[in-house]
């Protein structure tokens, strides 16, 4: 259930100050999954909660160098058992699509939510994952009608040759 202040009853909640407010008037239409590793392929979740309230160490992994000082955050964060964690309220804008366009608007995150899956374009995601992302996308649709089932989408799909993810191995057919 999400609440008055736009926060999943479910989800463990982790507040992230990388958010700002969506345009006047803006209808949240359009969900797009992610992947998420950090360092790549590296399945844990602490440093991705890290990096997206700004508590990670950018001097800690050779990799995160490439990141440093990137702020960003998404709506949700799936883990490997397919638990939530939710970051900014889906009333706010998150910083999750980069530049992007949906059926000719710009600026995805606008008007969408964001769903990150810890996972990588290299290997499959956990039923566990699946069975949490369908429901996520059913109380998200129940809640925001303009969310059209043709308005679940990949990064690639709003991003594409900028952006891989979720990935050739996320099975679109599993949460449909
Ligand atoms: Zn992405």
């Amino acid at each position: 259930m999400i609440n008055k202040n736009g926060w999943l009853t479910e989800a463990e909640i982790i507040p992230s100050s990388n958010f700002d407010q969506r345009p006047e008037n803006t209808e949240v239409k359009l969900i797009v999954i992610h992947n998420i590793s950090l360092p790549p392929e590296n399945f844990e979740s602490e440093n991705i909660k890290k990096l997206f309230t700004n508590q990670l160490d950018f001097d800690s992994h050779e990799y995160f160098k490439e990141i440093k000082d990137l702020k960003v955050s998404s709506h949700f964060l799936l883990d490997r058992r397919g638990k939530i964690f939710q970051f900014v309220s889906v009333f706010e804008r998150a910083w999750h699509a980069g530049i992007s366009t949906f059926n000719n608007e710009e600026n995805c995150n606008d008007f969408s939510l964001g769903i990150e899956l810890i996972g990588s374009d290299t290997t499959k995601f956990s039923k566990d994952q699946y069975d949490s992302l369908k429901w996520l996308i059913n109380t998200l649709k129940s809640f925001f009608p303009e969310i059209k089932s043709s308005n679940v989408v990949g990064h690639s799909d709003i991003a594409p040759g900028r952006k891989t993810d979720p990935g050739p191995f996320f099975d679109w057919t599993k949460i449909s």
